[in-house]
């Protein structure tokens, strides 16, 4: 524990003492010395400790943003470390000795993994999308899907981010349907881009209809416009092989004849929070030059990471190294193995926990309402919601589903360096009373 300073101290036992007050002002009895004291300790521990700390992640949702999408492979971490514990090259050419770009440090790889001629990193996509519309399409007009005007979550809507770089948004189609022609009959003198946007977090079923990306790539091109591609998640891997429907991948973009492709970087690719433009040579020039993108910089720490991530693809280690790849390659059969394994590692407690069939998502804006059967651990308990609260309270923080009345498990989203602490953190809130 650490040693505190008097002023630090002094002041936390007068919050301490407030609260008490206040508490007492409001109609309640003294807590009490040995309550009051307590309070006291824990204020103090609360706030020498970082309040931002890992979870152990049995939701079964792959990517979930709430709990920091995905989890670093060994390499990536080792290359964030490395950057960030002493000095780098990052502007900085070794060979001539003189300044170079933090910008090119991704983009060899960027282009050989995308085959796209150029390409860029920023902070993360949502500053991707705003920085090619600023840079693009200000003071003109962008046409777009009403059908594809989504809110991402956390306030990511799109039509407010081209508001916010200046662009004029003009719906064409419907919610359910929009064809080619629509784009068409839209375009006009002010028209700078069409854009595709992601239905990351949904799906409109039964009568509906987008054009594919080669007709608006044919009909952007032919009319002297640009097509920019927002992925969204965006992955370099084929995600049928996995049981679930293919996810448009960036090359199919970039090969279909997109000016720009924007995605995340810790979305499907299962690296560092960034965002990732990649596209015509002409374009990223343009975009490297914009003001915007000094105020989206990334870090040295977060080039280090997307490269190593982005060398796991080029390795063709990316389903074996990175672990949102090996969460969704796992076989239900083997998250069962896992499970009873916890479940015999428990003790007697363990004869509360089945192992029964369920559903784990993907999530992180991606293949919506589409799952992966899994396996997972049911608890038996009078109350799941309190034994589920319980297990978030604790350290580690476990993150369970409760579902029909039942406290429920999935370990395909646990790392198996986390098995043994989760197997405490369940023994413990289970032989609580
Ligand atoms: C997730 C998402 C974004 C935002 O990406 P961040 O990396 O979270 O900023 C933008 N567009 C689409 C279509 C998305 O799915």
């Amino acid at each position: 524990m650490a040693t505190l300073g008097r002023d630090l101290v002094v002041a936390i036992c007068r919050e301490a003492l407030e609260a008490e007050r206040r508490r007492i002002l409001a109609g309640r009895a003294y807590a009490g010395d040995e309550a009051l004291w307590a309070d006291i300790a824990a204020r103090l521990r609360a706030v020498v400790q970082p309040s931002l700390r890992p979870v152990i992640n049995a939701s079964g949702v792959i990517l979930q943003t709430n709990l920091g999408r995905a989890p670093l492979s060994e390499a990536t971490l080792d290359a964030m470390r490395r950057a960030g514990e002493g000095y780098s090259n990052l502007e900085y050419d070794l060979d001539a000795g003189e300044r170079g770009s933090r910008y090119d440090h991704a983009e060899a790889l960027l282009r050989r993994l995308t085959g796209a001629e150029a390409g860029l990193l920023v902070n993360n996509n949502a500053g991707a999308v705003l920085l090619a519309l600023s840079a693009l399409a200000q003071g003109r007009e962008v046409i777009i899907s009403r059908g594809q005007l989504v809110e991402i979550g956390g306030g990511f809507r799109i039509p407010e981010v081209m508001a916010q770089s200046g662009v004029r948004l003009v719906e064409v189609g419907t919610t359910n349907r929009t064809y080619t022609r629509d784009y068409q009959a839209a375009i006009g003198e002010e028209t700078a881009a069409l854009m595709r946007v992601h239905a990351s977090n949904f799906r409109v079923i039964g009568f509906a209809h987008q054009p594919p990306l080669s007709e608006l790539v044919a009909l952007a091109h032919e009319r002297g416009l640009l097509l920019i591609d927002d992925l969204g998640s965006g992955t370099l891997l084929d995600t049928a092989p996995y049981g679930l429907p293919h996810e448009p991948t960036v090359q199919e973009s970039v090969a279909t004849g997109a000016d720009l492709v924007t995605f995340s970087g810790d979305k499907l690719l299962g690296g560092p929070q960034a965002g990732i433009i990649v596209g015509r040579a002409d374009l990223i020039a343009q975009l490297r030059r914009h003001p915007l993108t000094r105020a989206l910089r990334v870090d040295k720490t977060t080039i280090a990471g997307i490269q190593a991530n982005l060398l796991h693809y080029v390795r063709g280690e990316a389903t074996r190294e990175i672990p949102i790849w090996r969460m969704m390659a796992a076989t239900a059969d083997e998250i069962a193995a896992r499970a009873h394994a916890l479940i015999a590692a428990l003790g007697p407690v363990g004869a509360r926990c089945t192992v029964v069939p369920g559903q784990a998502m993907i999530g992180g804006g991606s293949l919506p309402e589409e799952s992966l059967p899994t396996a997972l651990i049911a608890v038996a308990v009078d109350a799941p919601s309190d034994a589920a609260r319980a297990l978030r309270r604790g350290d580690p923080a476990v993150v369970a589903r409760v579902q029909d009345d039942r406290l429920l498990l999935d370990l395909r989203t646990v790392l198996p360096r986390e098995e043994p602490a989760l197997a405490t953190r369940l023994q413990e809130v289970l032989e609580t009373p």
